[in-house]
Formats: structure tokens, sequence, C-alpha cells
């Protein structure tokens, strides 16, 4: 029988264990190694943390891998023996493999600065994290100070404004969701978060926090200059959510071939190391627009490059990874947000000329009862008029046109072929038939380059 030893609990290693052990019954053996008490359901946390849903639901059962006979050890890997096909866990413990999966995902990252090791600055990840944030709300906090106004940390601040506590949401850049949305596109959510009650801090930086057990004095530099300090009690709390890193420590000196951005694998997620497979937040991967390595530490791209190893694995081989869209979704309030692709701001980064429109629709026929605004923004390549990027806002799940355009992007489609996209109209389900609202707004981007 086959050995499959796969290393880590989170979607990826669920995935690839649970679709191969169904798959291959007693013809494999996989042990999967997790050293927390509980996988969890990450994207949930903020809602737990607000009160919208119990902690207990943001716990994945160990029942997803072991009611199909998989061998679960709630403990750390601590070594590698590659050449011997060994993993070793953290009392010293050999388990032997013809196959690895390193699943070991990502940590977060915390930028070296004075006082981020003191008791009340923390990251958000395991189920552990949420509880300790509880606690501290259950103990009283009042201030909490969020560090990144991406999706996790615009998520978390809301979740501490609604508890009650004085929020404050620190962000480098000049909006909320940097990664997501341009700057002509988020002034409305910016807006949101400062009537709701938080204290937007855009364009500014954390530089030190100070304090003997505790950080007892935040300080900030503000867009002005200035600055600004925040003085917290000692079950007032601050949680940076500036990003992940690869969790590769583990195979730092070993011959694993590693980048920039973690493991590099090819599009079937074999590494370098014959028999050694790698999916998820530790590896490096690749733009689906433009082929150069791209960050994409999502559970969206951790699933599917998952699966493709899962098939790979059971000899499917013309089912190969393609490349990260990143499309996102997150949520403002009562704004849902969406994007994919590249932003304007990334396309430029990326070297392309950018051109874009935004464009309103509604989510039923005018007419209709309850009927409400939606927006995109379309970019578009100028010299191969591609779509490269969408983002989108609206009052309800917006999640399912952002996915349309995922479709677009993922196939190469033009400006032409979003005009041409037939739509579906329907008085409950949609705009007016004569709006189409995204092939509007293509039109409007093929106007504008006819006008260059
Ligand atoms: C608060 C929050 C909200 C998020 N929201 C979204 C969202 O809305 N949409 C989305 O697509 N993504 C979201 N993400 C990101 C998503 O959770 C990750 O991309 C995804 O979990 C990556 O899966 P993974 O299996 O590759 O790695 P991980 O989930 O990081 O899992 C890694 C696993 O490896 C284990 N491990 C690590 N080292 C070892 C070792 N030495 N030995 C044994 N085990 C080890 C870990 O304990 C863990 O079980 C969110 C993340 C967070 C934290």
């Amino acid at each position: 029988m086959k050995k499959v030893v796969v290393i880590g609990g989170g979607p990826a290693g669920i995935r690839f264990s649970r679709q191969i052990k169904v798959a291959l019954k007693d013809k494999v053996d996989v042990t999967m190694f997790m050293p927390e008490k509980n996988s969890a359901i990450y994207c949930a946390i903020p809602y737990a943390i607000e009160g919208l849903i119990e902690p207990e639901k943001v716990a994945k059962s160990d029942s997803l891998v072991t009611e199909v006979g998989v061998n679960l050890h709630h403990k750390k890997v601590t070594s590698v023996d590659f050449g011997n096909r060994k993993v070793y866990d953290d009392e010293g413990k050999a388990y032997e493999y013809d196959e690895l999966f390193i699943a070991t995902g990502s940590i977060n990252f915390v930028p070296p600065i004075e006082g981020v090791d003191l008791a009340n600055v923390m990251t958000v990840k395991f189920i552990e994290d949420m509880e300790k944030i509880l606690e501290r709300i259950e103990n009283g906090a009042k201030k909490a100070v969020v560090v990144g106004a991406g999706a996790i940390g615009n998520e978390l601040a809301t979740a501490f404004v609604r508890r009650g506590l004085e929020t404050y949401l620190v962000e480098m850049k000049d909006r909320v969701l940097p990664n997501m949305v341009d700057s002509d596109f988020a002034d409305d959510l910016n807006e949101e978060h400062i009537k709701n009650g938080v204290k937007l801090l855009l364009e500014a930086k954390l530089e030190r926090l100070e304090g003997n057990k505790w950080a007892e004095k935040v300080y900030i530099r503000l867009k002005d200059g200035s600055e600004k300090v925040i003085e917290l009690s000692e079950v007032d709390f601050v949680v940076f959510a500036v990003g992940v890193r690869a969790n590769v420590e583990l195979f730092k000196d070993s011959p694993l071939m590693i980048g920039r951005d973690g493991i590099i694998v090819d599009s079937r997620m074999r590494t370098n190391l014959p028999g050694v497979w790698a999916a998820g937040d530790v590896c490096q991967y690749y733009s689906l627009i433009d082929g150069a390595p791209l960050g994409g530490k999502l559970a969206t791209n951790a699933v599917p490059m998952a699966k493709v190893a899962a098939f790979n694995f059971l000899g499917v081989h013309e089912i190969t990874y393609k490349g990260f869209l990143n499309a996102a979704a997150s949520v403002v309030y009562e704004t849902r947000v969406a994007a994919v692709g590249f932003t304007e701001e990334v396309a430029k980064m990326r070297g392309y000329d950018p051109v874009s429109a935004v464009g309103e629709g509604h989510t039923k026929f005018p007419i209709m009862p309850g009927v409400q605004k939606v927006k995109v923004k379309l970019i578009a390549d100028r010299n191969t008029k591609r779509i490269i990027g969408a983002q989108f806002k609206g009052p309800y799940a917006i999640a399912e046109w952002n996915n349309t355009m995922s479709v677009f992007i993922q196939n190469k489609g033009t400006i032409y072929d979003v005009f041409d996209f037939n739509y579906t109209a329907q008085p409950h389900q949609s705009d007016f038939p004569g709006v189409g609202w995204l092939s509007d707004t293509a039109a409007q981007l093929i106007k504008k380059l006819r006008a260059k």
C-alpha cells in the first residue's frame, strides 16, 4: 500500500487528503499532520468576533478527513528527510512516506518594528487567535488598533467597532481594500468606515509600540507628518493584518526549490523533488494574466491547486493549474465588494497601459420594489484590448458578477467579448433588458479606445 504523508490541515491539506483517500480507499495510507486542535473556516473569524455567528461554528471537524480513513495526528512536523523519505514529528517519531504533500500554508507577517512582541499585539489566523481576542473583549477591552485595511483588517475593524470598541484602522495606502479596488472606486468605502465610527487613518504608518509588558502607547505617523499616539490599557489590543508569507521555515535548509513567495511547483503541483507535491499558500505561483509571479494567498487558490495535485496524483494529467486571478470579496458594512484580476494601479506596475470605465446597474428592474444600485469598474489593456481586471460594489452578494468577469479574464476575453455578452433579464433578478450594464461598460471602453 502506498504511504502518503500530508503536512498541514488547512483547506489544501484537507482537500488533497480527502480526494485521494476517497478515490483509492485501501490502496493508499494517508497520514495528515496538523498541530492546531481544529482546522478553521478562517474567513468566518471576523463574523464570530462580531457576534454574528457562534465561535464554535468556525471550527472544522476532524471528521472531514477521519471519516474517509485519513490518519490525523494533531502534531507538528519538525523535520523532513527527503533523501530517506521520512518526516519526524515534535516527539522525534519518524513516519515513512512514498509520496509527500506539503500544505504548510502561510504565516502572518509582522513588520520588524519596536514593540511587536508585547503581550497585547497579535495577528489573526487560527481559532486560538480568535479566542484570545474574544477573551480581551469579554475582559473589558475598550480600544483596538488594526494595522492594514486589506480584506482581513477591514472585516476585523468592522467587527470591533460593532462590538463597541474604539477602533483605529491604520493603512499606508489612501484607501481601504487597496489590493481589491483603486482609489477612484474606494471613496465611499472609506466614508462607510468613518460613518460607522472607525477612526480611519489613511496614508499613515504604525512606527512603534511602547510598553513594559503590553503596548501602552502606539505611535502612528500621519499623512501630514505629525505623530499620533494612542494609549492602550492592558486588555486593549493591536492586530496586525498586513499580509502573509509562505510557511517554508521547515524546508529552509532542504533541497526543495523555494522562490520569493514560496515553494516552486509546476502546473501539476509537483516540486523539484520526486514524489513531493505542494499546494496552497505555501507555494509561489504565477498570474494567469501575464504569467509572472503573483501573490495569491487565498483559499480560492489553495483549494483549486490541491484539486489539481490530487487529480494528477490519481493519474489525471490533463488537469493543470493555470494561475492566479485572485477573485476575492469583502464587505464594508452594507456594501459588498468584489474584485478579480489586476487593479489599475497594479496593472501599471506590471507594465500595462490600462484603460478603465465605471458603469452602474440595478439589482432588479428599476420599477420593482427594493431595487438597489450596483457598480462596476472594468479595466482593459489598451494594446490587446483584453480585460485584465474588474471591481464591483453593491448591496447584495456581488460575488457572482465577479465570477462572471473571472471567466472572461481566464479565457482572455476582450472588451468586445464583454460587449457581446449574452445576459439575462427578468424583473426580480436583473436590470432592464435594455441596460446590460457590463456590456454597456465595455461599450464605454470601446469608445475610449477609439477616441485615442
Ligand atoms: C481571517 C482570515 C480570513 C480569510 N478570508 C478569506 C476569504 O474570504 N477568501 C479566501 O479565499 N481566503 C481567505 N483567507 C485566506 C485563506 O484562509 C488561506 O488562503 C487558506 O487557508 C490557505 O490554505 P492552505 O491549506 O494553503 O494553508 P493554511 O490554511 O495556512 O493551513 C496550513 C496548515 O499547515 C499546518 N502546518 C504548518 N506548519 C506545520 C508543520 N510544521 N507541521 C504540521 N502542520 C503544519 C498549519 O497548522 C495548518 O493546519 C483568509 C484568511 C484569514 C486568516
